[in-house]
């Protein structure tokens, strides 16, 4: 028999497309990432000083990318979960982990909650202006002396007895992104302190209702192109229909949301990996010592080995987690796995990153050290490690 003539060769470094996406996600990843390129990143570091302007909310609005997995009756795209996993990770070409943020918490953090529970006059008020980019969200559960122990809250709404259609709210909210800029707060309240995990009740607040106050523009270690708030409710009064979901089950519905938040948060920690991985493998390339470029000195190649290898186990997490989302199950222990993990490594990438830079990794101009600083964030918020590790813990029963 004459030998074949086609020699198969083992294919080392080919690019491959992860079988939940198909070649409409492709195109999509494409747009979002030239708009991303074009548009925001010439911006990044003027917005690490003013934050990024809420025009980039009208803009992606305008482009569709606010409503990408929304329903169409809102003014979304309708797609499905992989198209919003696009959004997280192409985002990252923006360059501003601070952007991505105040983004995301407008689209998978502030707007689930209103389209899962909302009522149809809320959808129409608040989900299809934020889908449009006109209206800016966020979210408030963190208070002053309640973060992980999101039961421990003492913001509390209470029915006015005079008026018994309406609320009065009063307490504080720290660390809100978008908070200075949103026009609407999905908010984390008590109604019945006496009730347990049955005593939470969300409301959705116009932020020019009188006493809502924006305290504090908070500084911060990185995402500085964000904005984040510390927020006072001093006997903010609303009408019942401001009620956000089931009374008394608020507890039940924002931990609910937290699951997509994470997810989302896992995939933007995993792509903010990747992208200072690129650009460290770039400059590994072209910086030499000792008469080499320093990505072919055994000990940083291996380096890269170790990295490429984490993040993408991280993204494998992350995609059939995503899978398993979009196919209607609700895989908390998964989800909580995939935003622990990704997290961490995304920091240690980042970490290594600058090792491999040398001095370069510690200055600015490089943008590697505001990558760390970025992403270093990913361990703390939507949940700590500590408490993504006792999730997972209780998940087996201990
Ligand atoms: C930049 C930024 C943006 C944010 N955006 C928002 C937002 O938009 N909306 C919002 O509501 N929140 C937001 N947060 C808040 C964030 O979700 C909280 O910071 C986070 O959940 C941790 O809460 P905490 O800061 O109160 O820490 P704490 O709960 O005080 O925790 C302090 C330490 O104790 C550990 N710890 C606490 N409980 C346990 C336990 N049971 N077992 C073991 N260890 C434990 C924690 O892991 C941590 O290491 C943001 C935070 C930051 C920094």
């Amino acid at each position: 028999m004459a030998a074949t003539e086609t020699v198969i060769k083992p294919d080392h470094a080919g690019v491959r497309k992860h079988f939940i996406f198909t070649d409409e996600h492709q195109a999509l990843r494409e747009s979002i990432r030239n708009f991303a390129v074009k548009e925001l990143a010439p911006h990044a570091e003027e917005w690490e000083e003013t934050t990024f302007p809420d025009s980039v909310f009208r803009r992606m609005g305008e482009l569709g990318f606010l409503g990408l997995d929304k329903p169409e009756e809102y003014g979304g795209q309708g797609g499905d979960y992989y198209s919003a996993l696009v959004l997280a990770e192409e985002i990252g070409n923006a360059n501003s982990g601070g952007l991505a943020m105040g983004v995301a918490v407008q689209t998978d953090m502030a707007m689930p909650p209103i389209l899962a529970f909302g009522t149809e006059e809320q959808k129409q008020a608040w989900a299809a202006p934020a889908i449009a980019g006109t209206a800016i969200l966020s979210i408030g559960i963190t208070e002053p002396d309640a973060g992980s122990d999101v039961a421990g809250i003492k913001t509390r709404a209470v029915v006015d007895p005079a008026h018994p259609d309406e609320y009065v709210i009063n307490g504080s909210k720290t660390y809100i992104t978008n908070g200075h800029r949103a026009h609407a707060i999905v908010l984390v309240t008590k109604t019945d302190p006496d009730a347990g995990y049955d005593g939470f009740t969300l409301f959705l607040v116009p932020m020019d209702t009188p006493g809502v106050i924006r305290e504090k523009r908070l500084k911060k270690l990185g995402m500085h192109a964000s904005d984040t708030a510390l927020l006072a409710f001093q006997d903010v009064r609303v009408p019942a229909s401001a009620v956000l979901g089931q009374i008394g089950k608020g507890f039940y519905h924002i931990m609910w949301e937290l699951q997509g938040e994470r997810l989302i948060g896992a995939a933007g920690a995993v792509a903010g990996a990747q992208h200072v991985f690129d650009r460290t493998l770039q400059y590994a390339t072209e910086r030499r010592a000792f008469g080499r470029p320093i990505g072919h000195f055994q000990v940083i190649r291996h380096k890269f080995a170790e990295m490429a290898t984490k993040i993408e186990t991280a993204r494998q997490m992350v995609y059939t987690t995503a899978w398993r989302f979009q196919n209607g199950e609700y895989p908390v222990r998964e989800i909580t796995m995939a935003k622990l993990y990704s997290a961490r490594i995304a920091v240690e990438v980042a970490d290594e990153c600058i090792q491999i830079h040398g001095g370069a990794g510690y200055m600015q101009e490089y943008g590697i050290e505001r990558s760390w600083r970025d992403l270093r964030l990913n361990r703390i918020g939507a949940g700590t490690d500590e408490i993504m590790l006792d999730v997972i813990g209780r998940s087996y029963g201990l």
